[in-house]
């Protein structure tokens, strides 16, 4: 198998290419499971939408073990019930426009510029419903070895983003759980008082719905990837996936995986690329 070279940020293209190209000889020889066809899905089911924002409410609390979020909410309890409220009270805790959901910003423009500064730390996320079922680090864990000799991250898409985006200013974090992404903003926000905090996070539409005022109350800002495929619309599914019981896959779609790609790209060059249409 090729060995592939440090991605370079001068020469994106290129990268991408040996990425693609090392990815198609994995595939020929250690094929991973993949979705044969996409199945169509409402985002959340009808039933499931009502008082959805009690529900959330209601999960965060009450999942919350060794009070690991609420921790960090008691830090600065006021500033966080003033922007939790002011958040709950919008028609909706985001803008949306295709796959993404603007949190704090309106769209991709606004985004890009605050990649291109040097006083922000990108949180670059991805919900654990979308690693491959052969993952070397297991599917329902915080890890992700990204080994580019190993033929399953050289075929995941977590492993293609994780290599292309990294830097000293961005970190990479695999999401179990509602609550750990919680602790982990909270800690970060801590542990960086000068730096602004931005995030690009895949999740289902329903995560991205439930916990958006969970987010703005944390004051970041930045972009949630809505996931196509087998997602969770129902709340018994979530609850399922919240403890490490996900028999289906989740999946970037093609489109919106270069669409990453090209903020990431930016993130490396500190360049804007404003590419058309978002
Ligand atoms: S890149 Fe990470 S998530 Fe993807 S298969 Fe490898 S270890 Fe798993």
């Amino acid at each position: 198998m090729t060995k592939l070279k440090m991605w370079d940020p001068n020469k994106w293209n290129e990268s991408e290419l040996e990425w693609e190209k090392s990815a198609r000889e994995a595939k020929k020889n250690n094929p991973i499971k993949m979705l044969s066809v996409l199945p169509k899905m409402v985002g959340i089911t009808p039933e499931t939408a009502k008082f959805l924002k009690w529900k959330s409410l209601w999960w965060m609390i009450t999942k919350d073990k060794d009070w690991k979020v609420f921790k960090g909410f008691f830090k600065r309890p006021f500033k966080h019930i003033y922007r939790l409220l002011s958040s709950a009270l919008k028609t909706r805790p985001y803008v949306r426009k295709d796959d993404f959901f603007f949190y704090g910003i309106k769209n991709t423009k606004e985004f890009e510029n605050l990649l291109t500064k040097d006083n922000t730390i990108l949180i670059l996320g991805f919900s654990y419903c979308h690693k491959p079922f052969e993952c070397p680090s297991g599917r329902f864990t915080p890890n992700c070895i990204s080994d580019l000799e190993n033929p399953v991250c050289r075929q995941c898409f977590i492993g293609k983003a994780v290599h292309a985006g990294k830097e000293k200013q961005t970190i990479p974090l695999f999401i179990p759980t509602i609550h750990y992404i919680g602790q982990k903003v909270f800690e970060i926000v801590e542990q960086h008082p000068k730096h602004e905090i931005i995030f690009i996070i895949t999740a289902c539409e329903m995560t991205l719905e439930m916990f958006g005022d969970w987010g703005n109350m944390a004051g970041i800002k930045g972009i949630g990837v809505r996931l196509d495929g087998r997602i969770c619309n129902t709340m018994k599914a979530f609850a399922l996936s919240e403890n490490g019981i996900k028999p289906g896959l989740t999946v970037v779609t093609d489109e919106t995986q270069g669409l990453i790609m090209s903020l990431l790209k930016c993130r490396k060059q500190r360049h804007l690329t404003f590419f058309e249409g978002k």
